[in-house]
């Protein structure tokens, strides 16, 4: 069984290294004797995502994402293609935001996106930078996950989309709502780097068995022992019940 992984603009969109996501999907496979390919997939390529098992966007700056933005239209019906044959698709923060229906910048300039997810983001006064903790439903009890923010936009979801988390500190979809993310079917969206999947190797594992269904099998594969992962999410939890005494 071989497992493939697309990562998308790996250049152009690794904000806070991103791609850390796909090198944690890619070991955690690995780990559990999955072959895994990794097909990177940069701005003016012919590849049809359709052969990928799980698409990765991380995150960026306005004006990379603006130059994404046009790359992307091209690829609009062969990602919903992919889709609709059970690909996931994991978005970070720009890559979020180019994931829903546009994203307004502070200067005024409406970056188009491909409407995967029926949400919109306009950029605010102020950015949410920082440390967020957030719990996520992972099919049984809410799972912690720390994840860390640094964005201008603010994202609304409309109907039809669901938060993919609810943030327990920090700022997440818009700092008012108390929503983190986006859920649409397969496809997740997230403002939380990290790398997110880093920190948080129970998703990391979710995502892979989700990803794995289009093979026919899913999750319940060997557990891991991941006691540094552990460690610094015991790390985060003291670091920031500091952080809260302090404020
Ligand atoms: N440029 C976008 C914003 O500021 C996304 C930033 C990011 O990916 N961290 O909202």
């Amino acid at each position: 069984m071989k497992l493939t992984i697309g990562h998308l603009y790996p250049d152009l969109l690794d904000l806070y290294s991103d791609r850390g996501n796909v090198m944690i999907l890619e070991k955690r496979a690995r780990w559990r004797g999955i072959e895994v390919e990794v097909v990177r997939v940069d701005a003016g390529d012919a590849t049809d995502v359709r052969g990928c098992d799980l698409l990765m966007m991380g995150g960026g700056m306005d004006r990379e994402q603006s130059l994404v933005a046009r790359d992307l239209q091209h690829r609009r019906l062969n990602v919903e293609q992919a889709v609709a044959e059970g690909t996931v698709v994991l978005a970070i923060c720009g890559g979020y935001q180019l994931l829903g229906e546009y994203f307004e910048t502070g200067s005024g300039e409406r970056i188009p996106g491909i409407g995967l997810l029926d949400a919109y983001t306009v950029a605010g006064e102020r950015r949410m930078v920082g440390n967020v903790m957030a719990e996520c439903p992972l099919d049984g009890p809410m799972e912690t996950i720390f994840g860390y923010e640094n964005h201008s936009g603010r994202t609304y979801l409309r109907e039809g989309t669901d938060p993919w988390m609810r943030v327990v500190r920090g700022g997440g979809n818009n700092g008012s709502d108390g929503t983190e993310g986006a859920r649409k079917g397969r496809v997740f969206g997230t403002y939380l780097h990290g790398p997110l999947l880093a920190k948080n190797p129970r998703l990391a594992d979710w995502l892979l068995g989700l990803a794995l269904e289009r093979k026919g099998t899913g999750g319940g594969f060997k557990s891991l022992v991941d006691r540094w992962e552990e460690a610094a999410r015991e790390h985060l939890v003291r670091r920031l019940a500091e952080l809260d005494g302090m404020e």
